[in-house]
């Protein structure tokens, strides 16, 4: 194989188009959901030219990737090595040789440890369908926090968000949760045990992490995004989207990220 992409968010899904439309043997290894972080948008405003579900916008990339000659495959990478000859990557405990490697892995929910015997879910998407009528807390204050739970207050009865500062989220967003008739917002305050229980369900939304821990510490920065030039961590190695040091987070911008990483990887095996 010459270039291994490591995620299937829309940088990797994008970094396979370019790749394999330049002619490079190019497959994609995915742990979880083919598509990442746009499985879960309910709705996406802010892509250029498409709006609509995340996980329609996932469905198309995955078929322009297929269409472009990528092969799309599920497995966890578990190590980036130097092989024989190039890398070695080792997917599901097997190794695997490759040229190069285009590393997309995106980052994962912060977890919280939560005194309570209420269901904790970290994935409105996934999960809003279990909680239809019933009463839920929200636990976070950001745009993520928000957006999730204007999107669970169409689903479920009654929402009571906590968040432990104030709330941080864009103004445009605070507008829509405060007129939202059944979201009841507790600033500055966390739940107890009790208030907890009481509840069917806890989401939380408090932020995320790189999904970096199969890397060289040497690759990453002090946050544990993967630090680049020119979209390279080490000969061979590539970054793009969500995971790298300096990244803006947002689907276009991984998407985009994916394109310029995929260019200087097919260059780097040009050379
Ligand atoms: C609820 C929510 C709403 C959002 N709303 C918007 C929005 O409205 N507009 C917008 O622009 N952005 C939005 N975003 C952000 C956007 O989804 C992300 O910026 C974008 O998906 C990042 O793309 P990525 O390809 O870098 O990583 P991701 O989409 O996170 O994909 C990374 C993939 O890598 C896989 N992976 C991780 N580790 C491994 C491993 N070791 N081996 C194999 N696979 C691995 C993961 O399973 C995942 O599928 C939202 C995100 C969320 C969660």
């Amino acid at each position: 194989m010459d270039l291994a992409i490591i995620g299937s968010g829309p940088a990797a899904l994008t970094a396979a188009i370019y790749a394999a439309r330049a002619g490079v043997k190019t497959e994609v290894f995915e742990k979880a959901k083919i598509g990442g972080a746009l499985t879960e948008i309910d709705r996406i405003e802010n892509y250029p030219g498409f709006v609509g579900a995340g996980a329609d916008l996932a469905e198309n990339l995955k078929k322009q990737a297929n269409e472009a000659g990528a092969k799309i495959s599920y497995g966890t990478c578990e190590k980036i090595a130097a092989g024989e000859t190039g890398l070695e990557i080792i997917i599901d405990g097997e190794p695997v040789a490759t040229r190069a490697v285009l590393v997309a892995t995106g980052s994962e929910p912060k977890t919280l440890e939560l005194d309570t015997t209420s269901p904790i879910s970290y994935c409105a998407i996934c999960d809003a369908p279990l909680y239809k009528g019933k009463n839920i807390a929200v636990i976070g204050g950001g745009n993520s926090a928000v957006q999730e739970a204007l999107y669970l207050s169409e689903i479920v009865n009654h929402i009571v968000l906590y968040s432990h500062s104030g709330l941080k989220a864009d103004a445009v967003l605070v507008d829509k949760i405060k007129a939202a008739g059944n979201i009841e917002i507790h600033e500055n305050a966390m739940p107890t045990k009790a208030e907890l229980d009481a509840l069917d369900g806890v989401f939380v939304f408090i932020g995320k992490r790189p999904a970096t821990t199969f890397l060289p510490s040497d690759l990453l920065d002090e946050k544990g995004y993967i630090k680049t030039r020119d979209y390279a961590a080490a000969p061979g190695i590539f970054a793009a989207g969500d995971v790298r040091s300096g990244s803006t987070k947002q689907a276009i911008t991984a998407a985009a990220d994916g394109a310029a990483a995929a260019l200087a990887a097919v260059e780097y095996l040009k050379k």
